[in-house]
Formats: C-alpha cells, sequence, structure tokens
C-alpha cells in the first residue's frame, strides 16, 4: 500500500518528489525515502513520516531533475531505516521503488544469497533489485531486458520505478496488481501510485496495465512493452480532478474537511442520477446491464472495511424495495472459500480507492466462474473499474483521511439510487410511494448540512468520554450497519475498542460488558422498532450503562431515558443511514483529537489496501 512517486524531466525533481509524497502518505506512513541522480545515486531515508524525510535532507545538496520516492506501508520487515525504501542494487547502480508483495521473495532470497548476495534490509523489495542487477550480470543482457526476465519469476503484486546511475536519462516502472499512473508533459513524465501528484503539473495521463513495462526516456516518446516483451500503444487520457480538491481548505485534517463536505458529495452521487420532479432515477454507467440487475435471482455485494458496512445497507435497501435477494461478502472471506455462482447472479464490487487487493481477487475468482460484475468506485480509472463489466463512480471527489467519510455516504446513495431503480422497474414499489421516495432522498443533502450543526453537542459528549476504553453501538434495521460504521471509524481513529451490535443481540452476549465505565451509542431513530429499541436502551440503563442516542428531532421518549442525545432531522426509515452516520463520523473525530492521535493517518493503517 505504499506511495511511489518518480520525475524524469527538465524541471528540480526534490520538490516533485516530496509533494508528491504528501500526497500519496495516505497509502502508507511507516518511512519515507527519496533517490536523486547526479554524478551517484544521492540515496536519504528513514523511519516515519516524510516530515522526518524532510528534516533528514536539510541542508544536502538534492538537485538533480531525475529521480524516485517512496512512503512505505511496511509488509516484510519492521518500519526501520534499512528497511525503508529505495532499496539499491549491489554494485548501487540501481534503486528501486516497489509497492506490493513479492510473494516468492523467499525462494528468489536463498537463491541469490547461495550466489552471494548480502541484503541490507527485510523486505521482500530488495530482493528484486538484486535479481535484476544479477540478471544484468550474468545473462549480459540490458536493463530492460533484465527487468523483463526477473518480472517473469515474480510471483505476486508490484508497482516499481527503477532509477539507473549508468543511465542518467531513463526511468522504468512497471506494474502488476498494484496502481501505476504516468503523467505526461512537455519534455518530461511524473510517475505515481494515484493521479494526485501529478494534476498539477499535467492532466494528460497514461494508467499502466497489469505487467506493462513504462520506458521513460528525456526527450522522447512514452514506450510501454510488457514482460513478454509485446509493444503496447499508450492510450492517453484526462485527468478530472482539480487541484483544489485535494487541499484542506482551512479545516484542520481532511476527515473533517471531508465529513463536512458530505451535503456536496451525496449531490454529486446524484446529479444527473436523480430527478424526482420527473419521477426518474438513472445510472448510465450501468444501463447495459440492467436488464441483468432487474432479473438477477440474486445479488451479491463485496467489499471490505467501511464498503462492507455500505453493501449491507444495499441489502436491506435491494430486498426491502426491489425484492431480489442480496448476500453481502467480505471479499477477503468470499475468494478463499468456493463460493456458489449460479446463472442469474450479479456481482456488486464495492471500493472506495478501486485498488483494494481482496476486492480485486473476488472479481477475478466471480468472473471465472462466468458472474456479471459491476463496480461501484470512487477513484476515476482505478483498477477495479477496469475490470468490471461495467460500474458507476460514486463522484465524492478525492478522500485523503485514511478514514472514511464521504465515500461511505456516497456508495450509500448509489446502492439507494440502484434499490428505487430496480425496484420501480420490477414492479415492486407503488408508483406513489416511489414518486414520495424520491423527493424525500432528494432533501437529503440538506439534512446531512443540518446534522453537521450537532458537531457543538458532539464536542461535549466527546470531552465526557475521551478516556473511555470502550464503546459498544447499537443500531436495528437499517441502523446496524450504522452502528457496525460507528465502531469502526472510532477504534480506526482513537484507537478504542468498539463494537457494533443489533440492538436485540445484546441480550444474547455483550450485555455482560455494560457497567457505569461503559458508553453505548443507540442509533434510535426507527419507526418500526421504536419501542424494543426503547427497552434495549432501558436494559443498558439498569446496568448503569451511559446512553448517547441518536434520535429523531421531536423526540420525547428517548430523551427521557438517554444521558446525551443528538437530534437528527426526520426523514423515510431506509435514508436514515446517509444522516445518522454523520454524527459518529463527527464524534470519532474529536474523541480522536483530544486523545491527540493523528485523525488523518492513523496507526498501521492505509487507505488503498492493494496488500491481500
Ligand atoms: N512489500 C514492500 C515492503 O514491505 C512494499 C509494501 C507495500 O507496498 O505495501 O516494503
Amino acid at each position: 500500500m505504499c506511495g511511489i512517486v518518480g520525475y524524469i524531466g527538465h524541471r528540480q525533481a526534490f520538490p516533485i518528489l516530496i509533494k508528491g509524497l504528501h500526497r500519496l502518505e495516505y497509502r502508507g506512513y511507516d518511512s519515507a525515502g527519496i533517490a536523486i541522480l547526479q554524478d551517484k545515486i544521492k540515496l536519504y531515508k528513514t523511519k516515519g513520516k516524510v516530515s522526518d524525510l524532510e528534516e533528514l535532507v536539510k541542508g544536502e545538496n538534492l538537485s538533480g531533475n531525475i529521480g524516485i520516492a517512496h512512503t512505505r506501508w511496511a509488509t516484510h520487515g519492521e518500519p526501520n531505516n534499512e528497511n525503508a525504501h529505495p532499496h539499491l542494487s549491489p554494485s548501487g547502480d540501481l534503486a528501486l521503488i516497489h509497492n506490493g508483495i513479492i510473494e516468492n521473495y523467499a525462494i528468489l532470497k536463498k537463491e541469490l544469497l547461495k550466489r552471494g548476495h548480502v541484503f541490507l534490509s527485510d523486505t521482500d523489495s530488495e530482493v528484486l533489485v538484486h535479481l535484476i542487477e544479477d540478471i544484468m550480470i550474468n545473462d549480459k543482457v540490458t536493463l530492460v531486458e533484465a527487468l523483463q526476465i526477473a518480472l517473469g519469476y515474480v510471483i505476486g503484486a508490484y508497482a516499481i520505478i527503477i532509477l539507473s546511475r549508468n543511465n542518467p536519462d531513463l526511468l522504468l516502472a512497471a506494474k502488476k496488481g498494484s496502481p501505476l499512473v504516468i503523467g505526461i508533459g512537455k519534455d518530461e513524465f511524473f510517475i505515481a501510485s494515484d493521479a494526485t501528484p501529478i494534476v498539477e503539473y499535467t492532466k494528460d495521463v497514461v494508467y499502466l496495465k497489469e505487467e506493462e513495462i513504462a520506458i521513460l526516456e528525456r526527450n522522447k516518446d512514452l514506450k510501454l512493452i510488457t514482460v513478454s516483451n509485446q509493444e503496447k500503444r499508450p492510450y492517453i487520457e484526462q485527468l478530472e480532478m482539480s487541484l483544489s480538491e485535494l487541499e484542506k481548505e482551512g479545516f484542520p485534517y481532511f476527515m473533517l474537511k471531508e465529513i463536512y463536505e458530505q451535503p456536496r458529495s451525496i449531490r454529486d452521487s446524484m446529479r444527473g442520477r436523480l430527478n424526482a420532479e420527473k419521477g426518474i432515477v438513472s445510472l448510465g454507467g450501468i444501463i447495459d446491464y440492467e436488464k441483468n440487475l432487474v432479473n438477477a435471482k440474486r445479488i451479491l455485494i463485496i467489499g471490505c472495511g467501511t464498503s462492507w458496512h455500505a453493501g449491507l445497507v444495499g441489502k436491506y435497501l435491494l430486498e426491502d424495495l426491489a425484492r431480489i435477494p442480496v448476500e453481502v461478502e467480505y471479499a477477503s472471506e468470499f475468494r478463499y472459500r468456493n463460493p456458489v455462482i449460479c446463472e442469474g447472479d450479479v456481482v456488486i464490487a464495492v471500493s472506495q480507492s478501486g485498488e483494494t487487493a481482496d476486492t480485486s481477487a473476488a472479481i477475478e475468482l466471480a468472473k471465472s466462474k462466468g458472474a456479471i460484475i459491476l463496480g461501484i468506485c470512487n477513484v476515476v480509472g482505478s483498477s477495479i473499474t477496469r475490470v468490471t463489466h461495467a460500474g458507476t463512480y460514486t463522484h465524492a471527489g478525492p478522500e485523503i483521511g485514511v478514514a472514511s467519510t464521504k465515500a461511505f455516504t456516497a456508495q450509500v446513495t448509489i446502492l439507494t439510487l440502484l434499490a428505487l431503480r430496480l425496484g420501480y422497474i420490477r414492479g415492486t414499489i407503488q408508483e406513489s410511494r416511489y414518486r414520495q421516495l424520491l423527493f424525500e432522498l432528494e432533501t437529503i443533502p440538506e439534512k446531512v448540512e443540518q446534522t453537521l450543526k450537532t458537531f457543538d453537542i458532539i464536542k461535549n459528549i466527546s470531552n465526557i468520554f475521551k478516556d473511555s476504553k470502550n464503546f459498544i453501538y447499537l443500531g436495528r434495521g437499517y441502523n446496524f450497519p450504522v452502528a457496525l460504521e460507528g465502531a469502526l471509524k472510532l477504534k480506526e481513529i482513537s484507537y478504542i475498542h468498539a463494537e457494533g451490535y443489533p440492538a436485540a443481540e445484546m441480550k444474547h452476549g455483550p450485555i455482560a460488558l455494560i457497567d457505569e465505565e461503559m458508553p453505548v451509542v443507540v442509533i434510535a431513530t426507527n419507526k418500526g422498532t421504536y419501542q424494543k429499541v426503547l427497552s434495549n436502551i432501558a436494559e443498558v440503563k439498569s446496568r448503569k450503562g451511559k446512553i448517547i442516542a441518536i434520535v429523531t428531532e421531536g423526540d420525547v421518549a428517548v430523551k427521557k431515558i438517554a444521558d446525551f442525545v443528538i437530534e437528527i432531522p426526520e426523514t423515510e426509515e431506509m435514508f436514515v443511514p446517509l444522516i445518522a452516520t454523520i454524527p459518529l463520523q463527527l464524534l470519532s473525530y474529536q474523541i480522536a483529537v483530544i486523545r491527540g492521535c493523528n485523525v488523518d493517518q492513523p496507526r498501521n493503517l492505509a487507505k488503498s489496501v492493494t496488500v491481500e
């Protein structure tokens, strides 16, 4: 999940690379490193963040217009200076940065050790750069040929960039499994794990495809070949993102900015897809497969983490409105069992980054069994969007905070639109009810806006519970996935242990945990099961648990017994997840800030999980 960036051209490489690393730091921040080519390769790397690297190189001469840089999320070898990238070949001629996992590195390393190689790190990545040089010397081949041969031996995933002392006008990049984008400027190339380090210099980009190698030579056109030596024609695309989308715009953290963006991002997810006046819901991206969905015997939603939670809301919506059976699966489980895929099944893969390795592998498996695969992704042009039969973008805009917020509500918005559309065509919703729901859905961005005003109350609650060791989140029906998502958010960024449960499940176990130390967050907006949720709250209270309740404006009964209440605007029960999630995001955010946690870059996590 590391971030990699490279530059070759006429400008100074250092500032471009450092800025690029800052943009990619969401992908990992265990260590950072940079290599710039002068008459020799100048290499600096350190445990810690990009800012630690900047500190380390202060006062050093790092001029040069070709270089590579890396921010790491460790998979093999602890986060220390030695394991930081770039890694050098034995002669010091080659420097390599890598995102991914060389799964057979141990076998390759054993072979190289026998041949006298000495390794300075515990990483799988260092093995690759040794292997390339070994092949170059022993097979007397060029660097490009050696790279092709080496990658032929590799099992696993990689996005790599190689800098060579003997080839001062050349950078090589290759990709399999992990993402890599090349920006094409005038007499210059930018390479990065995603387009964010590139967007301010050029909008012309090429997304490398599986097993492609890019040969980036100064003052020459981009050349693409494959590992098996086929020439490929670069397909140049235009970037749609803008620079301002990547800035914090006055917010202390990206996460807070992204929470506050939700009225806009939900609106953007609906834009051109929902017209309540005319009674129209349309999802253009999947129109060719709409028949498959309408006639689906079963829908399988696959995702990981927050996307899985969005999938669970999707299940409730699709079953409720379109009466199609839906199963929601963790991609990592799905891919390693022997799932039954029948004719008439449609698979929907949900992923913010569109790079989630487990979800990609689950897609491949489902495809090999003949399923139609549709994607719901946020990052335009990402890997998953290229391997699905069709898909819908969430249009939430770049999400930089590692804990997902606006991407979640955007995913839920798309699934809501899909359920409404399918319900309408299948005739499982009455026309008048359908119309009523469309009008209500249009009001959601406004209601989210209003909900954001609860932040002051949430700040008080956060002060009171900042030192809690555990939290329980309860919800029923549509609010059960909300409870799961609330608990996940708190765990992710404040490192407080939290569990989400269906409210009625509490009495089957978790109730044993309740004492005066235990805050219990209850999403108590349900109309159908309101009385039941009230009883669940009473059960917690009689065991001295502290209740923080999310209630509908004007609520009376819950207010009487809860310790703290957060009021949200009234809406249809099925749309509550889009609103009730907001205070839970703010609660996690605020508790994390008070506890001094790095909200945007929580420990051990990374945003785009490209390892399996
Ligand atoms: N496997 C490499 C390492 O541990 C790269 C990790 C990654 O891309 O996530 O250094």
